[in-house]
């Protein structure tokens, strides 16, 4: 990965460690792009969205990167992941468009890297085009967690690249939905390993 893209994404706000970054990188990177564009749950202040775009620019396409940007649970206030640099002081709500808008500036990746803002069931119902790489990293909760992976899953085309964030078999780890996710594309859905790394997953659809 070009070397000031990767500063910016080691410079975001985020919860992405640089080993995951780039094994994600290297997993968008070594998908079918002419299969369909990339698209990516949980968007936050875009730092995996910047690993994520430079590999849809080097091939040609473009990353659709889905959030409300109102935070999950565990980013309100109170909560173990709050930034209080992330509160709309207008309101006291979680706002993380502005910071999103900014890395991706930064990355020089405005082109490539297309926020879509709002719920993330709400977009997945109406959407039609197939996808080449989806990568689930939204709300952890079980029902948010089950509902992104009913409503993007089936987006998906044949060949396509299924990537999990925050996978933990030992649920000393962390919690268990990210986990539960994974089964499910192994055990029910058919599909098959590619990569590990740390809490990522890299799976490919039969
Ligand atoms: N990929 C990011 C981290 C994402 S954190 C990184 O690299 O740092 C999870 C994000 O999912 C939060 O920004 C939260 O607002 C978003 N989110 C949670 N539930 C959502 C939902 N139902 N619809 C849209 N976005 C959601
Ligand atoms: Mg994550």
């Amino acid at each position: 990965m070009e070397e000031a893209l990767l500063a910016v994404a080691r410079e975001a706000i985020g919860f992405m460690p640089d080993d995951e970054g780039l094994a994600l990188h290297t997993a968008a990177a070594s998908s079918n792009a002419r299969l369909g564009p990339l698209l990516e749950i949980g968007t936050y202040c875009g730092k995996s969205a910047v690993y994520l775009g430079a590999a849809a620019r080097a091939a040609g396409t473009v990353l659709y990167t889905v959030d409300h940007h109102r935070g999950s649970e565990e980013n309100q206030a109170g909560w173990e992941h709050h930034d209080r640099r992330l509160v709309d002081p207008r309101t006291g709500r979680m706002d993380t468009l502005p910071c999103f808008r900014r890395t991706i500036e930064d990355a020089g990746l405005e082109d490539v890297v297309v926020g879509v803002i709002g719920p993330s069931t709400a977009i997945a119902a109406n959407w039609a085009t197939p996808l080449g790489f989806l990568f689930i990293d939204g709300g952890h909760g079980a029902d948010v967690a089950h509902a992104d992976y009913d409503g993007w899953v089936r987006h998906l085309a044949p060949g396509g690249t299924l990537a999990i964030h925050d996978v933990f078999p030992d649920p000393a780890d962390g919690g268990r939905p990210p986990y539960e996710l994974y089964r499910r594309a192994v055990d029910d859905d058919a599909f098959d390993e590619v990569s590990v790394t740390g809490s990522l997953r890299v799976l490919r659809r039969a």
